[in-house]
């Protein structure tokens, strides 16, 4: 497996990931287990084994995935509908047993725990929010949300603390004795999240949890959401079929398609990297300006030197904070590019700046030369083929 998957975690403590999935198979129909591992002692490469199996009447819906999330990355799963994103999530959590491949949470084989560990797991480690909410309608905001820890056999008091807490998160102060039918969808979506929040997961899956709302307060959510984040820091899976939601929220994108892991990498390395015309068709409207980055229009130094007077430009600054960065000096002439530790890695002009912004290299899509070819081979990208 490319060592790719593993996703840029902080720290670098060497902890496990807090989810690593292996070549997950998820079959539909009788036996699936059993005919998914006839079909593949069968040999033949990935649509081989498909077709096998469909001329056999099941449904493969997920097919050879692979991926890490490492701890605190915000990981989101991106794909048209029927894909086989919410199995995959439902694989992940063990609510569907999977047909093959391996699932690790936090170092642990969960696909050997026993179903008691599993529930343990579920109720205290893990955290879901749905598209559909999900809240039961005769219980107000704060009975809703306390549920989760009702089920823990968690004391009253300590269980209204608690919603109160996750109430202020989501900021529905003041609504804690509403009930769900007076709430407007946002709102109903934040009892949701509070809810996922009570028990305090380390990891959190939310499956299309803006799906059903308005633009406007989807937007608004997505922020609150990325604000909590910045908080919390939990490992998580979210599932969406909007691009603009995925490149805004993710820290890395898995891009699904038929059950196919077909891309893994950041925002920026699914959007000026496309693997295929599949993934370049999600993104196409997506103004790379915001994405390419100042490694992307670096030049090599070739013995130049750079003007004193210029600010040093990060190699991960996007072009469009570059050029503010170039209009605010009193003077940008020849740059220096400097990487993470400071050092000069090149060189870069205003114009240069200005070029790549106008979309004009490689219609924008040009590749960091020195990274590009090692930057993302995904395993399931591999397998694709
Ligand atoms: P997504 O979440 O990306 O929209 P799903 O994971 O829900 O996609 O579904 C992936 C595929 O698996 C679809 O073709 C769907 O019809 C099929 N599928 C999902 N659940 C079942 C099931 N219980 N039985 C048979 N097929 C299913
Ligand atoms: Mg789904």
């Amino acid at each position: 497996m490319g060592a790719t998957t593993a996703g840029p975690g902080p720290g670098g403590t060497g902890a496990p990931p807090a989810i690593s999935v292996r070549d997950l198979w998820m079959v539909f129909g009788e036996e699936a287990g059993r005919h998914l591992a006839a079909a593949r002692q069968a040999g033949g490469g990935l649509e081989t084994i498909t077709e096998r199996l469909q001329a056999g009447g099941l449904i493969p819906a997920v097919r050879g995935v692979s991926f890490d999330v490492s701890e605190g990355e915000l990981f989101v799963i991106m794909g048209l509908s029927g894909s086989g994103k919410s199995t995959v999530v439902r694989c992940v959590s063990r609510l569907l047993e999977p047909s093959g491949g391996t699932v690790e949470i936090a170092g642990e084989n969960i696909l050997a725990a026993p179903s008691r560990r599993m529930i343990q797991l579920r109720r205290s480690k893990m955290g879901m929010v749905f598209q559909h909410f999900g809240l039961f309608p005769h219980m107000t905001v704060a009975e809703n949300i306390a549920f989760p820890l009702k089920v823990q056999g968690v004391r009253e008091a300590e269980r209204r603390r608690r919603a109160v807490e996750v109430i202020g998160l989501v900021g529905l102060e003041g609504r804690e004795d509403a009930y769900p039918r007076a709430l407007s969808g946002g709102q109903r979506q934040r009892v949701g999240i509070a809810r996922s929040l009570a028990v305090n997961p380390d990891i959190w899956f939310l499956d299309e949890p803006f799906s059903a709302l308005d633009p406007l307060i989807r937007r608004q959510l997505q922020d609150e959401f990325l604000s909590l984040q910045a908080e919390l820091k939990k490992s998580i899976v979210f599932i969406t079929h909007d691009i603009a939601e995925a490149l805004k929220l993710a820290d890395r994108i898995c891009i699904m398609r038929d059950g196919i892991a077909v891309q893994i990498g950041t925002p920026a390395e699914i959007v000026l990297n496309p693997a295929d015309d599949y993934v370049a068709e999600f993104s196409r409207d997506i103004p790379r300006t915001r994405l390419m980055t100042v490694g992307a229009v670096r030049e090599p130094l070739d013995g130049r030197t750079p003007d004193p007077k210029a600010p040093a430009l990060a190699e991960d600054l996007t072009l469009e904070q570059a050029l503010l960065r170039c209009l605010e000096a009193e003077q940008c002439g020849l740059m220096p590019v400097v990487d993470a530790d400071g050092r000069q890695t090149g060189l870069c002009s205003a114009e240069a700046l200005a070029r790549g912004m106008g979309g004009g290299i490689g219609g924008g899509a040009l590749p960091d030369p020195d990274e590009a070819p090692a930057s993302d081979p995904a395993p399931a990208d591999a397998a694709a083929k």
